[in-house]
């Protein structure tokens, strides 16, 4: 049982923004911002690795349809679209979605920005080349 799946065949309530034939937008029931909206695809897909490609299309085009909402309608001009695979990636719905998070000037939301500032790892010339060889095509 996946209650993700339990959303898209009526058994759990949710909050429904937007949805179409493959994907779902609904609330997050525990938002880190006024607005966070999760984005699934119909179907049950555990994550990325497993997901299809023509539904993963689907799926950000409605990522998009509800940015264009927000904006629209709560006057949202930034966004965090975050993808979490894995449990070591903190995945805990094992449905795949994707978390539409509205940002607003001090919200507090600090710990989203401290992933990208001042938290580089070290690396150097032969790191790159060699992760870069091992990944290229
Ligand atoms: P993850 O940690 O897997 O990336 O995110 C799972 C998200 O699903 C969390 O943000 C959590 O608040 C949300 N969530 C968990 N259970 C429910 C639920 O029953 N209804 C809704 N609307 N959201 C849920
Ligand atoms: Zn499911």
């Amino acid at each position: 049982m996946c209650i993700f799946c339990d959303i898209i065949n009526g058994k759990a309530k949710s909050y429904k923004i937007y949805e179409n034939k493959s994907t779902l937008a609904f609330l997050d029931i525990y938002p880190i911002s006024y607005g966070h909206i999760l984005v699934i695809p119909k179907k049950h897909y555990e994550n990325i690795y497993s997901m299809d490609n023509e539904i993963l299309t689907e799926v950000i085009k409605t990522v998009k349809t509800v940015t264009e909402l927000l904006k629209e309608k709560l006057g949202i001009n930034d966004v965090n679209i975050i993808n979490s695979n894995g449990r070591i990636a903190n995945q805990t719905v094992f449905h795949y979605h994707m978390h539409v998070i509205p940002r607003r000037e001090n919200d507090n939301l600090d710990f989203i920005d401290e992933w990208w500032v001042n938290k580089y790892i070290k690396i150097n010339d032969t790191n790159f080349n060699e992760i870069m060889n091992k990944l290229k095509n």
